[in-house]
């Protein structure tokens, strides 16, 4: 994922609102048929949208384009989520392009590839739903106009022929439900709870601008609320190893709301210890693992002692886990000028203030770290000597030498609400609980302990749809 500020955020996707428009004043397209509401309280409606990234979206359109009134809203100033940050691409299965360029990747590969990333944890008939109408996913993005290629690194990616997938993606969502009139987005407004009325979920409570609260009541009301990656307690509160992990990688929105007001109506929530974390950040900003594993030159981890702990080679999820195991759940990023000199060593010293020294003793002193335990690490890891069963051992001999400390910045979600085939809500006791759905980051069961990367955008697509058709009765 590109490492995005949040500030710098904020602006680009408030510009992209404005450049789009945010509002709907285009008439119903002639394909949308009419909406079955015709109550004129504009807090009555036939489907209500909780939140305004990948899923919402994708939820919302197909439910206007099934003729329904929908009313959808998000409490931040923008749509987006954390769907305009993805960087990635989509996965996708037996598409045009996997049979252009003669490179399969096929439905079964994806079926495989998900359910063995997810330590066979996940729900196999919710990863067979996925990945059977993966390839309907990546046809419909090319109906809204987005033009993408295979990844050469990697057939099962799809990425955009050029630019910023997720920001491309989020505008193309944003221009195809400004196409219809019978979509109320309503920025800035935000979902506390569900109201429930003989056991079925009939709307919700929001809160405006204006910081009334008001009740919207809807036929369905669809979750859509992404995950907690913005909510570090939280997060804490479902896997204790993580609570208090840095935020650099999230946008603000995604605070477990759905979550919470799912709980509050009974629903079962499932893998909710699972969160994806990437190991390396500081001041804001996140960086990638390439600085302590790259072959021959990479850079070291050290924890307070001034000790390695870890194979740094290690997969990203597990090293950030290793972080958060040492004293003060922190580490520092070590290595010389060779590393330096690749465009990440720059970044991470630069936008994650590190420091620079001549000597090893003097890196520490600046690190506040014990000089002499750190000279010694750095004498045993250059001759080679690695307890840790690193096999790519680099070297840390070209002064000046640099060192920034990191933590561990909270990624992805993996586990939330249950649901079943239909994207509906199921109860502690297996039950659907009537009126709600979920859909996108807030779900749980599509990937246990692992996430394909790519998978995430097209689970927003394929659920946020089903989720629709479903509530739309189509
Ligand atoms: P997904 O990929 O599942 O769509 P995103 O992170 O892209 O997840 O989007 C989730 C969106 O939901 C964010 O834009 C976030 O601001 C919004 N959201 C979260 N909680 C609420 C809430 N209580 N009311 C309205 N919008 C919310």
């Amino acid at each position: 994922m590109k490492k995005i500020s949040l500030s710098m955020l904020l602006i680009f996707t408030l510009l992209v609102g404005i450049l789009t428009g945010c509002t709907n004043s285009n008439p119903v397209p002639a394909n949308s048929g009419t909406p079955t509401t015709t109550n004129s309280d504009k807090n009555s409606t036939d489907v209500l949208v909780i939140g305004g990234g990948g899923a919402g979206l994708a939820a919302s359109i197909t439910a206007a384009e099934n003729g329904a009134k929908v009313i959808l809203v998000e409490k931040m100033p923008a749509v987006g989520g954390n769907t305009i940050i993805s960087a990635t691409g989509i996965t996708a299965s037996d598409t045009q392009l996997h049979k252009d360029a003669g490179t399969p990747f096929t439905v079964e590969d994806h079926f495989k590839k998900t359910m063995e990333t997810s330590k066979n944890l996940a729900d196999e008939k919710l990863v067979r739903i996925l990945v059977e109408n993966s390839n309907s996913a990546y046809e419909w993005l090319l109906t809204l106009g987005l033009k993408y290629k295979l990844d050469p690194k990697d057939p099962s990616w799809i990425i955009p022929e050029e630019g910023h997938y997720g920001a491309q993606l989020v505008k193309a969502y944003q221009a195809e439900t400004a196409k219809y009139s019978n979509i109320d987005l309503r920025l800035e407004t935000k979902a506390t709870e569900l109201v429930v009325e003989n056991g079925k979920v009939v709307g919700a409570k929001v809160t405006g601008k204006d910081g009334k609260e008001q009740i919207v009541k809807a036929k369905s009301v669809i979750l859509a609320t992404g995950g907690l990656n913005n909510a570090p307690e939280m997060i804490g509160e479902f896997n204790p190893k993580y609570k208090g992990v840095n935020t650099e990688m999230t946008t603000p929105g995604p605070t477990g709301d759905g979550i919470r007001m799912a709980q509050a109506v009974g629903a079962q929530l499932r893998d909710m210890e699972y969160f994806q974390m990437r190991p390396l950040s500081s001041n804001g900003h996140w960086y990638k693992e390439i600085i302590v594993n790259q072959e021959g030159i990479g850079g070291i981890l050290v924890n307070k002692d001034a000790k390695r702990f870890v194979n740094e080679t290690m997969g990203s999820w597990d090293l950030a886990s290793e972080i958060l195991k040492q004293n003060e759940r922190m580490a520092f990023v070590i290595f010389d000028t060779d590393v330096y000199n690749t465009p990440d060593g720059k970044k991470i010293i630069e936008k994650g203030k590190g420091v620079k020294a001549d000597t090893i003793e003097d890196l520490a002193k600046q690190l506040e770290l014990d000089p002499s335990t750190l000279k010694a690490t750095i004498d045993e890891y250059n001759a080679k000597n690695d307890p840790f069963g690193r096999k790519t051992i680099g070297k840390v001999t070209t002064a000046p030498f640099y060192g920034v400390k990191t933590l561990p910045s909270s990624h992805y979600t993996m586990g939330g609400v249950a649901i079943n085939e239909n994207a509906q809500v199921l109860s502690k006791d297996g039950k659907v609980i009537e009126g709600l759905y979920a859909a996108g980051e807030v779900v749980g069961g599509l990937y246990g302990a692992g996430r394909v990367a790519g998978n995430n955008t097209l689970d927003d697509i394929v659920f946020g749809k089903i989720a629709a058709k479903h509530a739309t009765g189509k």
